[in-house]
C-alpha cells in the first residue's frame, strides 16, 4: 500500500510544479497557464490537469506548446491565499531581479522562494524573443457571479476579443506588482482569468471551457479532435451571455490594516450599484458608492486587501 502511494505520488519539485507539458514545435506560440498563485484558489490546478487529459486523449497539440504550472505550493497546501505575502503583488521588475540573483536558502518570504523556484520553469520563455509566449493566470474569488478575463489594454488585448468573457480593461493598473502585468510588460501577451467563485464546480468547467478556447484561438489544439469541446463552449457562453462584454475599472477600495473592513452581505460580481449605495462597514463607519456601476470583486475572505472594485461599460 505504502509502496503503491509513492509511486503514484509525485517526488521531485518538477512533477509538484508542472502540471502539463505538451511541445509540438518550436516555431507556434507557446500557451503557459498558472494555477494556485492563490492557494485557496485550487480549481486552477484542476483544470489544467483535465485539459491535460483532453489534449493527451486527442493526440497532443497540432501546434506550439502548452505548459501548465502550480505557482505557490506551500499555500496550496495549506488551502490559504498566501504564507507570508500575496504572491500576486510581488511581480515588479526589480523585485523579480532580486529573486534571480538571491540565493534560495537567503530568501525572506515563501511566496518569494516560489516566485524562484517558478522562474526556473518560466524563464527560457521570458527571456526568448523569437517566439509568441501567451500567458494566462488563473484566479478564482469569493463572491458569488460571473466570469471575467483581466488584461492590459493595447494591440495584444484584441487577440483576446471573442473568447466568450467579459473584458476588464484598467484592474491591472489596480492590481500592482500582479504577474499578468509583468508578462505585458515583458512583450508577451498577458491575461488574468477569473473562472468563477471558489469551490463552485462551475468555476472548474469555466476554468477548462477558457483554456480550451485561448489554447484553439492560437492554434495549439484543433476544436473538433477534442472531446467535449462544445459542450464546454455552451457552458462559458451562457455563463458569459448575461454579463457586460467590455467594462473598465473606476473604483478602488483599498483596505488598510486596521480598517476592521466588512462588505455587506448579498453582493455579486456584476450586480449593478447606485451612486451612494452602502456597500461596506469599516471602523470610520459606513462606505458608500461613488459612483454608478457594476460590482466587481467584493471581499468576502479574511486575506486580501482590495474590498472591492466599481466598473463600467465601455
Ligand atoms: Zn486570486
Amino acid at each position: 500500500m505504502r509502496k503503491e502511494e509513492s509511486i503514484q505520488s509525485p517526488e521531485t519539485e518538477k512533477d509538484y510544479r508542472v502540471l502539463s507539458h505538451f511541445k509540438k514545435d518550436d516555431s507556434g506560440p507557446v500557451v503557459i497557464a498558472l494555477a494556485g498563485m492563490h492557494g485557496n484558489e485550487n480549481y486552477g490546478v484542476s483544470a489544467i490537469r483535465k485539459v491535460d487529459e483532453l489534449i493527451n486523449e486527442s493526440g497532443g497539440l497540432t501546434s506550439g506548446e502548452f505548459l501548465g504550472l502550480a505557482a505557490n505550493l506551500p499555500a496550496l497546501k495549506e488551502r490559504v491565499r498566501f504564507i507570508n505575502e500575496d504572491m500576486n503583488r510581488i511581480w515588479f521588475p526589480s523585485i523579480v531581479d532580486k529573486i534571480r540573483r538571491t540565493p534560495a536558502e537567503n530568501m525572506l518570504t515563501n511566496e518569494r522562494l516560489q516566485i524562484k523556484k517558478l522562474l526556473q520553469f518560466l524563464d527560457p520563455y521570458i527571456l526568448q524573443s523569437n517566439r509568441e509566449v501567451v500567458f494566462v493566470d488563473l484566479h478564482s474569488f469569493s463572491a458569488p457571479g460571473g466570469l471575467f478575463l483581466i488584461t492590459p489594454r493595447g494591440k495584444r488585448s484584441e487577440k483576446l476579443v471573442g473568447l466568450s468573457t467579459p473584458m476588464i480593461f484598467g484592474i491591472d493598473d489596480a492590481l500592482q506588482g500582479a504577474a499578468l502585468r509583468f508578462f505585458h510588460d515583458q512583450g508577451h501577451t498577458a491575461m488574468a482569468f477569473e473562472g468563477g467563485m471558489h469551490h463552485e464546480s462551475r468555476t472548474l468547467t469555466n476554468m477548462v471551457a477558457f483554456l480550451l478556447l485561448l489554447t484553439a484561438r492560437f492554434g495549439l489544439i484543433q476544436p473538433h479532435l477534442l472531446k467535449d469541446y462544445e459542450v464546454y463552449q455552451k457552458h462559458i457562453r451562457a455563463e458569459a451571455s448575461k454579463l457586460p462584454q467590455k467594462v473598465e475599472l473606476v473604483y478602488k477600495h483599498i483596505i488598510e490594516p486596521g480598517d476592521r473592513f466588512v462588505m455587506r452581505p448579498g453582493f455579486e460580481n456584476f450586480q449593478p450599484v447606485k451612486e451612494g449605495e452602502w456597500l461596506a462597514d469599516d471602523q470610520t463607519g459606513r462606505i458608500f458608492s461613488p459612483c454608478d456601476g457594476y460590482m466587481l470583486m467584493p471581499l468576502y475572505q479574511e486575506q486580501g486587501d482590495d474590498g472591492f472594485f466599481i466598473v463600467r461599460e465601455v
